[in-house]
């Protein structure tokens, strides 16, 4: 099974062309509802009493929900420009409301999960919860540069407490100092994980283990409409495909990566959570064609 563990958001998204507000987001969102394209994940995450059953109901098509709490207040929200470019994102405000004060609990049905994603969100809560575990396989985390900033020797210590680690190359910089990509790598390979995988947006991935170095492009889009989500839809692709093999052998996380790369093509092609739930599996074996085509010479 795989479990994912997270923020489920409200979000504004704001794009030159449109201003999209109270958006389903937050990264296990994401993240889950890319996965079940693959295995059927578990959710874990917390909400307020303004989360709307709709959103609920989107939730529960594609997951199990049983570790999704609805707690007192409001519901974690973000709120993000983009440029005309659509490659640079500003955060204009984040506000942690119920996830401030979380103590996640993992449910019973969850425990035995072999692969667990820990999507962005506060390190003290992704470190403690992995441990509840009681069989993993293969974990992995993400962050984003609000924790670094805030938090950045526990997110340090979160990355240690995995197999590994996604993220995208402008927070690897932040995080480690150098502008250096492989450089970046080893130093957070140094803090206890196996693998690296720094997602470079429309510039596709790589994926670093002890010195072997696997580049995957992004599969190339004409139209993106919202890059919202596509990193964490990466990673979810990439967990859910590996989930779906039961399988940590180096050939099939290659594999794994580039199903990431096709799942975040996807995210970026409508706003909010809809490039994904519109999905259906031929689209995404059609598009594995297509990639495996692109990249061969
Ligand atoms: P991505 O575009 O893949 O980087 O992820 C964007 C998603 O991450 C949005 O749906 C947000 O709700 C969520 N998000 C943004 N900031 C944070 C944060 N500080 N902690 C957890 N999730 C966040």
């Amino acid at each position: 099974m795989l479990t994912v563990f997270g923020s489920i958001a409200y979000d504004t998204i704001r794009t030159p062309t449109k201003i999209v507000k109270n958006a389903l987001g937050g990264a296990a969102t994401y993240a889950a509802i890319s996965a079940s394209f693959f295995v059927k994940p578990g959710l874990i995450g917390v909400v307020g009493k303004d989360f709307p059953k709709s959103y609920q109901n989107i939730l529960e098509r594609f997951v199990d929900t049983r570790g999704v709490v609805h707690a007192k207040g409001k519901t974690f929200r973000y709120d993000g420009s983009y440029d005309s470019t659509l490659s640079l994102r500003t955060t204009n405000k984040t506000e942690l409301n119920v996830l401030k004060d979380f103590k996640p609990v993992v449910p019973e049905e969850y425990r035995k999960s072999e692969f667990v994603y820990l999507a962005n969100n506060d390190p003290t809560q992704n470190t403690r919860i992995i441990k509840e575990f009681d069989n993993v396989k293969f974990s992995m985390c993400d962050t984003i540069e609000f924790w670094i900033s805030s938090k950045k020797d526990d997110v340090i210590k979160m990355m240690g407490s995995v197999d590994s680690v996604v993220i995208n190359d402008e927070e690897a910089k932040l995080l480690t100092k150098t502008h250096n990509l492989i450089k970046a790598a080893k130093k957070i390979m140094e803090w206890g994980t196996k693998y690296v995988i720094i997602k470079k947006g429309e510039h596709g991935s790589l994926l670093f283990y002890d010195d072997v170095i696997f580049s995957s492009p992004a599969f190339s889009m004409e139209d993106i409409v919202d890059p919202t989500g596509a990193g964490d839809s990466f990673a979810g692709g990439m967990i859910g495909y590996l989930s779906s093999k039961n399988s940590t052998k180096m050939a099939t996380i290659r594999e794994a990566a580039v199903y990431g790369n096709i799942m975040g093509s996807f995210a970026v092609e409508k706003y909010g959570v809809y490039g994904i739930t519109g999905l259906k599996k031929p689209d995404i074996k059609k598009r594995f064609d297509r990639y495996k085509k692109m990249v061969h010479f």
